[in-house]
């Protein structure tokens, strides 16, 4: 039985089970952000723990702040980006770039724009399983140009990670995930399978699009996020004058439980005030934390 969705062609196509829209909110140290998965109505969608769709402009970013437990994605769409943290590691990113940071034990770092006028970009938190919290921290960095993509009828995808179209990306990920960033003509439809078990959603950045099932079409313009029901595939089309532009991402769902003390995500309390302890006693994968300061922007 389908409880939701109906079948095409043999495929169970998704549907939209909530609709929220992400009104902007102050972050950092005054930036603003529109938060889409992590916000009150939409507090996790496991393995995913936050969504913030951000525009920051100098002198307000993100300084020094640690992080322990799961992953952080950090995707450019306007402008740039420069990180450090407190091994020695740094970079900028520009539009269409991809850090990939894998926290595990223990990260502390900064995160400022990098470029006059608007710093957009997207970060997505992805959580990890108990067996890799305390993992080495890792980066994968890919340039605009190193993401692969493929265009059909209408519909440009860039493949951040998963695969679409026969595409797939050399990102690694510890957690099964599809991350990929789609851009539609007016009228351009597409339909990309899931697997049938993973959570999935869209976040729209422009535009106006409409995903579509046998029983419903759910609208949606820029901002919004849509997370979708059971299925084995998702269809969108661009139902706007102008080109639209959303990400849709998936993983697969890590089953444990989740203990957030801000930048700290374990599985248990008594994790956490061991985390809490780590990072103010410099130890355990903080050892950096009591001496290091990032550099200012020049
Ligand atoms: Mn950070």
């Amino acid at each position: 039985m389908c409880e939701r969705g109906t079948v095409e062609g043999g495929t169970m196509l998704r549907g939209v089970v909530k609709k929220v829209v992400s009104v902007e909110q102050a972050e950092g140290h005054g930036a603003r952000v529109r938060r889409s998965i992590g916000r009150k109505e939409l507090r996790r969608l496991d393995p995913f723990l936050m969504l913030d769709e951000f525009c920051v402009r100098r002198p307000a970013g993100f300084p020094d702040h640690p992080h322990r437990g799961f992953e952080t994605v950090t995707y450019m769409l306007k402008g740039s980006f420069r990180h450090q943290d407190f091994c020695g590691h740094s970079g900028v990113i520009h539009k269409g770039d991809l850090q990939w940071m894998t926290a595990g034990r223990g990260v502390v770092h900064s995160e400022m724009p990098a470029s006059q006028g608007d710093n957009v970009g997207l970060q997505l938190w992805v959580n990890l399983p108990a067996a890799q919290k305390m993992t080495q921290p890792a980066y994968q960095e890919l340039s605009a140009s190193e993401i692969p993509s493929a265009t059909k009828d209408g519909t440009t995808v860039k493949v951040i990670a998963g695969e679409s179209h026969g595409v797939t990306s050399p990102v690694r990920t510890f957690t099964p995930v599809y991350y990929l960033d789609l851009q539609q003509e007016t009228g351009a439809a597409t339909t990309q399978p899931l697997p049938h078990h993973w959570n999935a959603f869209i976040y729209v950045l422009a535009g106006h699009i409409s995903v579509v099932n046998e029983e419903e079409a759910v609208e949606s313009e820029a901002h919004h996020t849509l997370v979708l029901g059971e299925g084995e595939a998702v269809t969108v089309k661009n139902i706007g004058p102008d080109r639209a532009h959303f990400v849709l991402i998936a993983g697969e769902p890590i089953k444990e439980p989740v203990v957030q003390y801000g930048p700290f995500v374990m599985n248990t309390k008594a994790e956490i005030d061991q985390a809490t302890h780590d990072y103010h006693k410099s130890c355990n994968g903080f050892e950096n934390a009591a001496t290091w300061r990032s550099s200012p922007l020049s």
